[in-house]
């Protein structure tokens, strides 16, 4: 290990991962009948299919009854609809997840917009999306609560703090900036328009990076002892590698996992770089990705408590 590894804290997601599970699965055991999740993957994209993967097997390992409805790339929008009523009628599902990005031809806020909002476990239904703006969450999106549990679990103040989030989207960082905004933080959204990007990040207590490019938050981007959160789960090969900042090129823990794996994933974050100045880091894979899986068995259980009472 280099001497830069040892500076930042890594924020360990796996571990608080398998906790929080341990914990859901007894909780799940409680609940009569056990809670159902049905998941909607439409398509062959080889990521979705292996996030879909292991978000059923870790709800089956709850104790949840999760299945995967495959459906045809060239499905038509109306037949997608009729699925999503389908599960939004049946008794036997509490929780209904549409793995996004739909293929070409479908509106995701059509098919989100058609998810009953008492089973939207992703909490994307414009319902559940403007109860959490106002303060009254109902269905957090998963990936933003996966964020907040960590900050919580390693005791990283957000009152008064200033976070900066890298990327809006509906799915990471509007959600997110709300959540740090209700959590008494002074939040900035920050997109591909703005200006003085490093600068506007270097302010950042706590800077969330979900933008979806490969090691581009370097040191440059963090504010000596911030938490930096690395939402970005980016595929790099040998063919891709070319295209990637210099930083993760010149990277050899980078070429060398290339070279035994033939691929690897990297966040946003250039982990090496930043982990020199960083107060805390997580690691991509192992930061938040698998917290994300956890709020989502978190939110089923939560759906399915809703249905029996
Ligand atoms: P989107 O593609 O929906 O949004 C990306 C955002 O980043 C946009 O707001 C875009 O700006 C901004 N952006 C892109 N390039 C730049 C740039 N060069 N400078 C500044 N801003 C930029 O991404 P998602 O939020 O869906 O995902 C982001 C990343 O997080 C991806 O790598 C994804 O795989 C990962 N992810 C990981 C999850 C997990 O469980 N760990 C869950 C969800 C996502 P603009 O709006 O101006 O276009």
């Amino acid at each position: 290990m280099t001497e830069a590894l040892a500076r930042a804290v890594v924020l360990d997601g796996n571990a608080l991962a398998r906790t929080l599970r341990e914990k859901l699965r007894a909780e799940a055991a409680e609940i009569h009948p056990a809670p159902g999740l049905r998941v909607l993957l439409v398509g062959e994209n080889p990521a979705s299919l292996s996030y879909v993967t292991s978000k059923t097997k870790a709800a089956i390992e709850a104790g949840i009854r999760a299945e995967t409805l495959r459906l045809p790339a060239d499905m038509s929008p109306e037949r997608l609809l009729a699925e999503v009523a389908r599960a939004n009628g049946d008794l036997e599902v509490d929780g209904i997840l549409i793995q996004l990005p739909l293929p070409a031809g479908h509106s995701s806020a059509t098919v989100l917009d058609s998810v009953d909002p008492l089973k939207d476990v992703d909490g994307f239904h414009p319902e559940n999306v403007g109860r959490l703006h106002q303060g009254r969450p109902r269905f957090v999106p998963c990936t933003p609560a996966g964020i907040l549990e960590l900050l919580q679990t390693h005791a990283i103040p957000t009152s008064g703090r200033r976070a900066v989030v890298l990327g809006r989207s509906d799915i990471v960082g509007k959600p997110i900036a709300a959540l740090l905004t209700a959590r008494d933080a002074t939040v900035t959204i920050c997109h591909s328009k703005t200006r003085d990007l490093a600068a506007v990040c270097r302010e950042a207590d706590i800077l969330i990076a979900a933008i979806g490019r490969p090691g581009f938050v370097t040191r440059e981007f963090v504010k000596p002892g911030a938490a930096v959160i690395d939402v970005g789960i980016n595929r790099l090969d040998s063919l891709n590698l070319d295209a990637a900042p210099e930083g993760l090129r010149r990277s050899q823990r980078i070429r060398a996992a290339l070279e035994q794996k033939g691929k690897i994933l990297v966040g946003d974050v250039d982990f090496d770089d930043v982990a020199a100045v960083a107060g805390w880091l997580t690691p991509v894979p192992g930061g938040i990705g698998p917290l994300t899986v956890a709020k989502l068995l978190e939110n089923t259980l939560m759906a399915a408590r809703l249905r029996r009472i």
